[in-house]
């Protein structure tokens, strides 16, 4: 047995886990800033390629666990248990390297200096009106969703043009953020997810099936990994000011719209009368936008759903959001200082 082949992997693993909790936040803003310069001349050429190549290096991945999985039921046990340590060690060594070091910056309410916020009734109510009669404003310009995700060019010059309007404070590098189309959209349709990630090459996918109410949030949300933002509340942030600020109406419905969503779900918890009144009282095109999602999530629920909520709550927990799943709620704060800060 070759020590060697699978020490390695592990003694770099090791040394992620014991140096970057203890990194300097200046250091881990140095690999951010380093990250926006090189992936946007590594996607020169992804950006070309019409299909996601992480989703097939995603499937030759499954089949090689599949295969190890396979020996370690069979004769070679000790041998293949080995190898597939050695390859799981290799590949968080990688995540790390290529992307995860995100998780350990600055949260991005102290780098916007928006300070600890004290939540009062009157302001949660406030902020969910303003994002009511915003969101009902720009549903009132829309006859019928046109926006078309599996048209590339169109659908990543609208999010390229919202990522450039962003607000000055949050504006970085002009990194050329894209998305495609998941190889895997219908069946994700079965999972309750409607983007991912990865890690690895760089690239933002998203699941076309869904809610086309949904889609230009979810295009941002995806964006904003691939920009650089770790956290799931960061990313809803990021995808909410790019897409209120897009000259697209329908991006901008669909920020107002997803924000209004995450606000009632918080005052349903926090104050649910007034929560109540405010769904009953919803503008009727934005009822039926709620509709719309609430019936294609129950026509797919299922165990499935379940099950991909664990592996991402197990995911978020291990890479410093305590919260898991529970993380991307926590949009409404950021929505609230910001608010906030310009409604003093
Ligand atoms: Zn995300």
């Amino acid at each position: 047995m070759k020590i060697r082949r699978w020490l390695l992997p592990l003694s770099i693993l090791s040394l992620w886990f014991f140096v970057l909790p203890y990194m300097p936040k200046t250091a881990i803003e140095s690999y951010h800033r380093l990250y926006q310069c090189l992936v946007p001349r590594l996607l020169f050429v992804s950006s070309r390629i019409p299909f996601s190549s992480g989703d097939i290096l995603y499937l030759v991945a499954g089949l090689w666990l599949l295969r190890e999985g396979i020996w370690i039921g069979g004769k070679k046990k000790k041998f293949s248990a080995l190898r597939l340590l050695r390859g799981i060690a290799w590949a968080t060594s990688l995540f790390y390297l290529c992307w995860g070091i995100h998780y350990f910056r600055k949260p991005l309410g102290q780098r916007l200096h928006y300070g600890r916020e004290t939540e009062t009734r009157a302001r949660a109510l406030a902020l969910c009106d303003y994002l009511l009669q915003k969101a009902e404003s720009a549903r009132a310009r829309i006859d019928s969703f046109r926006f078309n995700p599996k048209n590339l060019a169109v659908a990543n010059s609208k999010l390229q043009q919202a990522y450039r309007r962003l607000p000055e404070a949050m504006r970085e590098r002009d990194v050329p953020v894209f998305v495609k189309p998941s190889l895997y959209s219908r069946l994700m349709n079965y999972t309750g997810i409607s983007g991912y990630f990865n890690p690895f090459t760089w690239e933002a996918q998203a699941n076309t099936g869904i809610p086309a109410v949904q889609l230009p949030f979810t295009l941002c949300h995806e964006a904003a990994h691939q920009y650089g933002l770790a956290p799931e509340d960061e990313a809803n942030f990021y995808a909410y000011q790019a897409a209120r600020h897009a000259p697209d109406i329908e991006f901008q419905y669909s920020a107002y719209f997803e924000a209004l969503r995450y606000t009632l779900r918080h005052l349903m918890r926090a104050y649910p009368e007034a929560a109540r009144a405010r769904l009953d009282s919803l503008p009727l095109g934005i009822r039926s936008d709620f509709k719309r999602v609430a019936a294609f999530h129950n026509k797919y629920r299922n165990a499935t759903y379940a099950v991909t909520d664990f592996f991402n709550d197990t995911y978020l927990k291990a890479n410093r959001q305590k919260r898991g799943r529970a993380s991307y709620g926590y949009f409404y704060y950021l929505l609230l200082a910001d608010y906030n800060r310009k409604n003093l």
